[in-house]
């Protein structure tokens, strides 16, 4: 970190500069120009406080030099990590595929979607027993009684289950259940829930906030991950922007850009992010090209049924004709599907 002093700092301000920064065990390097004096801080700035640095007398502005997260970034660790569920291993080769209803709404909706996204070769089935409806009285799901639903299916079908969690109170239960857990959109900077599922140890598949910068994105996995669980998979679903024909905005930088930033595996949702389904096999096959490492798709086996998300949901066939048009996509960028 680099403080830069005013010009006409007085020689009082650069020194209590100094001593703040001594006093937060960090070990201060003036540096006197001609203009101005700038002061460089060796040690792990992270753990400075920064705000009441800038607030001091004196002081122009401060500059980070580190990230200021860590365990997520490439400066702790260069190769891309890879997250392990069962046999299947996420950030590999093999570009992962999670596939089911926005919603888990009966036990035969739920078993047939799996049996068909087995069929068609999704390695895990999506489905959301807790639901983050915009609208109180929307569909809130079917609670536990859809996690056991969700256990059924995996026990029919062999397919790991992934499924959100949006409440705190529920993270025990939902792992109980779940094979990963999901943090949605909405929940990215819920910090104690962000906190809690950071003390388990199953993998968190963590969805961008529609309105999140990549940095904000990967300090809430920091977040995670600062409690011990290391297992976290981003997910870019697209942004608020100020198109309004589609749901959302599917940012494919994410893709590249958050590869530069972290070794944590990158997954795109479609689905959430066009809110069409005219467009998610285009966009699916955007984010394979692109270098994502899975994709995650809404499909249900009579979609305009659908009590959740219809607009968007594939039906089973439809999704067997993209997973198909999926594999060319990856055997041109040399990975596997
Ligand atoms: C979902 O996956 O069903 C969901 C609600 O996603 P998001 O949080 O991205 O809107
Ligand atoms: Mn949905």
């Amino acid at each position: 970190m680099i403080v830069v002093m005013k010009r006409n700092a007085k020689k009082e301000e650069i020194d209590n500069v100094l001593k703040s920064i001594e006093e937060q065990k960090l070990k201060p390097v003036p540096l006197h120009g001609t203009e101005r004096t700038v002061v460089a801080i060796i040690g792990d700035e992270r753990v400075i406080h920064i705000d009441s640095l800038k607030a001091m007398n004196g002081v122009e502005k401060v500059m980070e030099v580190l990230q200021p997260y860590k365990l997520v970034s490439k400066e702790a660790k260069d190769k891309p990590s890879k997250v392990r569920v069962g046999d299947i291993v996420i950030g590999g080769d093999e570009i992962i595929v999670m596939a089911g209803p926005c919603a888990v709404e009966s036990e035969k909706q739920i078993i047939d979607t799996a049996k068909a996204v087995k069929k068609a070769g999704a390695q895990i089935l999506r489905g959301g027993a807790f639901k983050p409806r915009t609208g109180p009285y929307a569909f809130q799901g079917l609670g536990e009684e859809g996690l056991k639903l969700l256990a059924k299916a995996r026990d029919v079908t062999g397919l790991k289950i992934v499924t959100e969690v949006v409440d705190v109170r529920d993270v025990q239960l939902v792992a109980k259940y779940a094979d990963i857990l999901q943090i949605g959109t909405r929940n990215m900077q819920n910090y104690p829930l962000l906190k809690e599922v950071g003390k388990i140890n199953k993998p968190v598949l963590l969805k961008r906030g529609m309105w999140a910068t990549y940095k904000e994105l990967l300090l809430a996995a920091e977040y995670i991950m600062s409690e011990g669980n290391r297992e976290v998979i981003l997910c870019e679903r697209g942004i608020r922007t100020f198109e309004t024909y589609t749901r959302n905005t599917l940012d494919i930088n994410a893709v590249p850009a958050l590869k530069e930033m972290t070794h944590l595996p990158v997954v795109v949702d479609p689905s959430h992010a066009t809110g069409k389904k005219s467009l998610v096999a285009p966009i699916a096959k955007a984010a394979v090209a692109a270098g994502a490492d899975g994709v995650i798709i809404e499909v249900h086996p009579n979609p305009e049924k659908a009590v959740s998300d219809a607009d968007q949901t594939l039906s089973t066939e439809e999704f067997a004709k993209l997973m198909k048009e999926l594999k060319l996509i990856a055997e041109a960028v040399g990975r596997k599907l």
